[in-house]
This record gives C-alpha cells, structure tokens and sequence, in this order.
C-alpha cells in the first residue's frame, strides 16, 4: 500500500526518493508562468520540458481541445479516418521544409524516433535493397526511451539498465569540443567530425547502412550545436552513400531556433524528420514524422495491394491532438513565433554569455532560444552541483532544467526582455551561491 500521496507514482526519469522527501509541485500555469500548489510563481525557463512554445494554458486551444472532446471523442485511424487528421497532417506539411509533405502521426517523441526508423527501414525493402539494415546515431545523441531511439541513442545511462538492445547500430562520435568553449551559436571547429561517416562506411559497406539519425542541436545531453559545415556534411555523405538522413526535430521544431524547423535555419534538409512537443503546444501528446514524397511512394507504389506499412498507433492522430495540433500551428502563424524567437535571440545570447564569469562556469552554448551552461562539478560529486543551483531557482521562483553538470534552458518563444533579465539574474545568483 502506499504510504503517503505520492507513493503510488513512480515517477519518469525522476530521482525518486529525493524528490518524494521534498516534492517539487506545479499545480497551475499560464504564460510565461507555473504557479506552486501553495500559490508561489516560478517563472519558466525551460517551456515545461522544451515543449510549450507558445507559453502556457493557450486558450485558442484548450478551446479546440474541449470543443473536440465534446463532438468526436476519438475515432479509429486504421482502415478509417476522421477529417481533423487529414487537416492537421496538411497543416504540419505546410510548415515542414519542402519536400517533406508526408506526415505520419505518432503520440511522443519516442514513437517519432522509431517510426523514422522503421521507415527508413521499409523505404531501403521496398527499394530493392533489404541489406541496408544498419542504423547509425551519434555519442551523446537522445532520441527517446523506446528500443530504436535507445539503440542509436548515446547516453550511456539510459542504455545500461536495459542489455544489449538493438545489434546492427554503429554511432558516430559526438560535436562537443572543448576549442570550441563559449562559441555564440555555431562553433567554428569540428567539420570533419562528419568524416567520421566516411570511416563507419569503410567498415561495414556503404550498401549495409539504412540511416543516420542526429539532432540537429543536441538538447538533451547539453545543447551540443552543429560546427560551421558539419550538417552540410553529413548530407552530402549520406547522398554519396544512399544513406537516408532522419532529424530528430522533437526540441528544435516549432520555433526554438527562429525558424519553423532547424533544418531551415541550417540550410540542410533531411530525408525523414521527427518532431512531438512543441507540435501540440504539449497540451494533448503528439508526435509526427514528416517524410519526402520519394519515400512515401517508394513504400506506397511498390507494395502490393493492402496495407503498404504495417506500423501504427492506437491514438495515431487522435482528435483531441489533431485539434491541438492545428490550433497551434494557428497560433505560431498569427503570432509570427519563429520570427520573434528570432527577433530577441542577440538579447538571449548576450545575457546567457554574460554568465561566463559566474564560480565554476566552463562553458556556455547556444542556439535559437536555447542555451546551455556547463559547470565544473564537484569533485567526486558529479551532477550535485547543477542540482544545487537547480533548487535554488525553483525556491527562487525559476524552472531551469539541469542534465549532469549542465544547465540547459528553453523558454517559450513569448520571451520578453523582462522575462530574460529575470532569468539571468536568479540564475547568477544560484551559481555563484553553489560553490
Ligand atoms: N528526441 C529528442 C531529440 C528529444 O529531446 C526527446 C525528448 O526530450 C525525445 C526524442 C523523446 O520524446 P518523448 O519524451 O516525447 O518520447
């Protein structure tokens, strides 16, 4: 039996017996703000889990949420469709980089990762090359929990508990270089990092390899961005190789990085792309690849009659996320958000770098409203000290989010320059207060 009100939830990713000892609560949220059960204001730095873009508790669509629930519930998408799903498929390749107009829904970010896979997968049999079935990721790469994305995943900690996973994956090392330390934006060094590719072709045949998945901005272990080139790269090897490229959009879509999707911003697009969060504004779960139109009809044409790709979800375009998904995209075309995350990124930039000379800072990255402050850790202690700072936001009315010793910080996109003076200004504290 559990003991308390918090016993009976195991919660994700969480340290459990920590957090049930001195629980951290946010029971309400509109804007730019939670709010504690107690009625305390948190400002949020990291749009919950780099997924609100548009701030919170948007009425435009909780209202289509509600309006939906109230008139079609949930409708199979298995040999049936509802007409919200085919509208927000649409809506979704209206803002995906051209080319990639063909939409498969999903419900997280996780399923996005393995539905890409799978594609890709499906794509090389249908073309006549069954023997691509290698997956390649990258070190420090995080495409989710499931077993595909865990595969070419990177984290060392996600993948330890859980065996062997997927046998046929290689990885390509990650872009973390400490010549490039306290770069604004792209760093300068690290574009043969991409060779790398060259190398894993060389060792396993160009005709084994289905797939590279990268993010285009690592988030997850740290914001990592691209070096100058580096994406360009991998695109052209992977042309040269008849490798399919997937990026995993899940935090840098929707606006993070001043444009629709990262792969505009850049200048490189992918065969297969992911996305989740930002999609729905978080407020029903949702994911989505977008794929190009070759992959769609080589899949599609060449099956025989039937069912073309045995894969698929339950809620695979539910309505209440069709709903959302639509209201959102509404949203981020009214209100110009990648134009204005665009618009205030040198102010974002300037005020994170001005943290550089806070106690134990050795690092600091960023990209669109993205950043990431790297911290020396304490000795023998790894991870204590961005928990520290981390707890001291949070007491100090600030969300920031914290992986190892690095702070990584994702607003929403309706950032004002208050919002930001507010940020650095609790969060310079919190730093040099953990030494
Ligand atoms: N891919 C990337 C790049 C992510 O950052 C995340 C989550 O943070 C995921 C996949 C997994 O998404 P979800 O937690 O919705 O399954």
């Amino acid at each position: 039996m559990p003991r308390n009100d918090l016993d009976a939830a195991w919660m994700p990713f969480t340290a459990n017996r920590s957090f049930k000892a001195a629980p951290r609560l946010l029971s309400r949220a509109d804007g730019m703000l939670y709010w504690t059960p107690e009625g305390r204001e948190v400002l949020d730095a990291t749009a919950g889990l780099w997924c609100v873009n548009a701030g919170h508790n948007r009425r435009q669509i909780t209202e289509a949420i509600t309006r939906t629930a109230t008139s079609l519930d949930f409708a199979p998408t298995f040999q049936m469709g509802h007409p919200l799903m085919f509208e927000a498929a649409s809506r979704i390749a209206g803002v995906t980089p051209p080319g990639l107009d063909r939409i498969f829904f999903t419900n997280s970010g996780s399923e996005s990762a393995d539905t890409a896979l799978k594609i890709a997968l499906a794509y090389h049999r249908a073309n006549g090359q069954p023997q691509r079935t290698m997956l390649i990721g990258r070190e420090r790469g995080y495409h989710g929990i499931n077993f595909g994305g865990l595969s070419v995943g990177g984290i060392g900690a996600n993948r330890k508990q859980f065996g062997p996973l997927l046998g046929n994956v290689d990885h390509l090392p990650h872009t973390h270089l400490p010549s490039n330390r306290f770069a604004r934006f792209q760093p300068e060094h690290g574009v043969e990092l991409a060779d790398a590719l060259t190398g894993l072709v060389q060792l396993h045949g160009a005709d084994s390899i289905a797939a590279v998945i990268v993010e285009p901005v690592a988030g997850s272990t740290g914001v990592l961005v691209p070096p100058v080139g580096y994406l360009e790269k991998l695109r052209a090897l992977c042309d040269e190789h008849g490798i399919l490229l997937i990026f995993d959009e899940v935090i840098t879509g929707f606006g993070r990085l001043g444009t629709p999707f990262a792969a505009e911003r850049f200048g490189v697009t992918p065969d297969l792309l992911t996305m989740a969060k930002g999609l729905t504004n978080a407020a029903v779960p949702m994911g989505a690849v977008a794929a190009s139109e070759a992959i769609y009809r080589t899949v599609v044409e060449n099956a025989p009659p039937g069912i073309e790709l045995f894969h698929g979800y339950t809620y695979s375009g539910h309505p209440l996320a069709c709903a959302a998904a639509i209201a959102t995209l509404d949203i981020h075309r009214d209100e110009e958000l990648p134009a204005r995350a665009r618009a205030i990124e040198p102010e974002w930039r300037e005020a994170v770098h001005s943290l550089r000379d806070r106690p134990g800072v050795v690092d600091i990255r960023d990209a669109g409203l993205i950043a990431g402050i790297e911290l020396e850790p304490f000795a023998g202690r790894p991870a204590e000290r961005a928990a520290r700072i981390m707890q001291h936001c949070f007491d100090n009315g600030l969300l920031i989010r914290t992986t190892a010793d690095t702070i990584a910080l994702s607003p929403p996109l309706i950032l004002e320059r208050t919002h930001i003076d507010r940020i650095v200004t609790t969060l310079g504290e919190a730093i040099s207060a953990a030494t």
